[in-house]
Order: C-alpha cells, then structure tokens, then sequence
C-alpha cells in the first residue's frame, strides 16, 4: 500500500504512531500499578506456600511471587496498551505525516 499527501501528493509520508507510543506507555505504567498489586498478593501467596516448609523458604517464595507479579502485569498491561494505542492510531487519530508540507492525515481505508 503506497501511501500519498492529500494536499501535496507526495510520497514521503511517514506514520506518526502517536497513539500507539501514548498506549504502549500508559499501558506499561497502568500495569506495573497493577503488577505491584499482584506482587503483593504473589508475596502473600509465595509466603503462605513458603510458612509450612519454613522461614527462609517462606522469604524466597514471597521473593518470586512479588518478582513475578510485577513482570507479569507490567509486561501484559504495556502490550495490550500499545495494541490499543494502534487501534487509536488506525481509527481515530491522524496518524500519517507528509515529510514534505507537515500535513497530517488520516490513512484512508480501502
Ligand atoms: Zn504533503
């Protein structure tokens, strides 16, 4: 697909991807907010796993839990923001950009 400048008819057009790089990082902060929630709960659930088999089983298990809530929902959360933030990109904002007379525009979609 060759994109091309309403105005100017140029084809130095480039994607602005503004909404997917506001997603990819709201999303990548919502999630790690998200992720230190589940780390709690990780942590608990790591030190409810680790309370039978002792004390320093109880810190390293409450250790991984918390490490692996905060991955998983800082990871999962940036990446469902930046694919929301495409949506946005393709669906709302202006999203392409004229190299040659700073037009802003809307891929047309065919
Ligand atoms: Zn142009």
């Amino acid at each position: 697909m060759s994109m091309q400048c309403p105005r100017c008819g140029s084809h130095h057009v480039t994607a602005r991807q503004v909404g997917r790089k506001f997603g990819a990082a709201t999303g990548s902060g919502c999630g790690t907010a998200i992720g230190a929630a589940g780390a709690l709960s990780g942590a608990k659930a790591g030190a409810l796993i680790g309370l039978a088999a002792g004390p320093m089983v109880m810190t390293v298990t409450s250790l991984a839990g918390a490490v692996f809530g905060g991955l998983v929902g800082g990871t999962t959360f940036g990446v469902a923001g930046a694919k929301l933030g495409t949506e946005l990109d393709q669906k709302v904002l202006d999203n392409l950009a004229c190299a040659d007379c700073q037009h802003t525009f809307r891929p047309s979609i065919e």
